[in-house]
């Protein structure tokens, strides 16, 4: 496959993690830096370069503290044991943390790495060949129950909010994982979800419903005003996983004009859900050219969630998105239709958001 200039946006990473765990110097800088290569990680500034990546959503992920994520085997297939909630104390400090990272990354880049705040900005990126990065919290453990600092995390920079990881909050219930079972599990977004879901839709802060269980998915196609997105999944048809969408999911992002990311986890890829990385390019595309089918090409794209998983020894990194494109390219879509998947739905997504 040869190499495709056609701009990569991607839907999801936990590059920032990388800084956030790195041993730091007597100053408190991590000594990892996301301006050398890395090759035991997914992500960073030359080899996005190498991988047409043109920038992304960089989340802010708060583990839970001893929490034991060994897959177990079930009767049918496994499950990760359901996570414990976290403190909102605990997820601001080490979200405020990341934030941090990303800015002073921002900064020693001088220019070449941007936190994007407005569709201005994101424009802005593709015309200067600059790397765009959209500030998201995965899992909004750092909002304030009474919403009090999401007018602080907004002036941060924070555009994109995830209500939940795989584990509840005081805003919803994040899907368990499971394989093989349906997201429907657990209850719907409590009160201060919804009020969550209404200011972000007042201040054009996207709402991602990545790790979200049915129920509240349901909640928020409900409630929301902008289109629904889910920024890092698959197709539950082609992989029966808890994380996966349904396709009456599927159907009701297409119907609100959204974006569907498609992971590269090969735990959400795979007909049989194992943790294999002997997983081929065509199985991820098959998921692509499942939603294309099913709800048109404006809504699907790619949510790679490097850093972040388990992703097939055939992508390997972020040098391995031209040949993700290249078999798209292959299943018989057009120019037009390989720039939404690879870009185009994501900005558009974003600028009504916004806008
Ligand atoms: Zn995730």
């Amino acid at each position: 496959m040869t190499n495709s200039p056609t701009p990569i946006f991607d839907g999801h990473n936990d590059a920032l993690l990388n800084l956030y765990r790195s041993d730091t110097d007597d100053t408190g800088t991590p000594e990892y830096s996301v301006f050398e290569r890395h090759d035991a990680n997914h992500l960073d500034l030359p080899r996005a370069r190498e991988g047409n990546f043109a920038g992304g959503f960089f989340a802010a992920f708060v583990s839970t503290p001893d929490a034991d994520y060994e897959t177990r085997e079930t009767d049918e297939g496994h499950e990760i044991p359901y996570a414990d909630p976290i403190s909102h104390e605990r997820a601001k400090a080490h979200t405020y943390d990341m934030l941090a990272h990303l800015y002073r990354v921002e900064a020693e880049s001088e220019g070449e790495f941007r936190v994007v705040r407005t569709p201005d900005d994101l424009r802005e990126c593709f015309d200067d060949d600059a790397v765009a990065a959209i500030a998201h919290l995965e899992g909004a453990e750092a909002v304030a129950p009474d919403l009090s600092n999401l007018d602080f995390l907004y002036a941060a920079g924070v555009r994109s909010i995830g209500l939940v990881w795989s584990r509840p909050t005081e805003f919803a219930h994040g899907v368990p994982f499971k394989y093989p079972a349906t997201p429907d599990i657990g209850p719907g977004l409590t009160d201060a979800g919804r009020e969550l879901v209404r200011a972000c839709n007042d201040r054009g802060i996207l709402v991602d419903l990545a790790h979200l269980n049915a129920a509240g998915f349901w909640d928020v196609a409900d409630i929301s005003a902008d289109p629904l997105v889910v920024s890092h999944t698959a197709a539950h048809e082609l992989c029966p996983a808890t994380r996966n969408l349904t396709d009456d999911q599927i159907d009701a992002v297409a119907d609100s004009g959204g974006v569907v990311g498609i992971t590269f986890a090969v735990t959400s890829l795979r007909e049989d859900g194992r943790k294999d990385t002997d997983t081929s390019i065509s199985t991820l595309v098959d998921h692509v050219e499942y939603v294309a089918d099913r709800a048109g090409v404006e809504h699907v794209a790619l949510g790679s969630d490097f850093d972040g998983a388990t992703i097939p020894d055939s992508v390997g990194d972020v040098t391995g998105l031209p040949d993700v494109v290249a078999e798209i390219r292959d299943r018989g879509f057009d120019e037009d239709e390989v720039a939404k998947i690879a870009h185009e739905n994501w900005v558009r997504v974003v600028e009504e958001t916004w806008g």
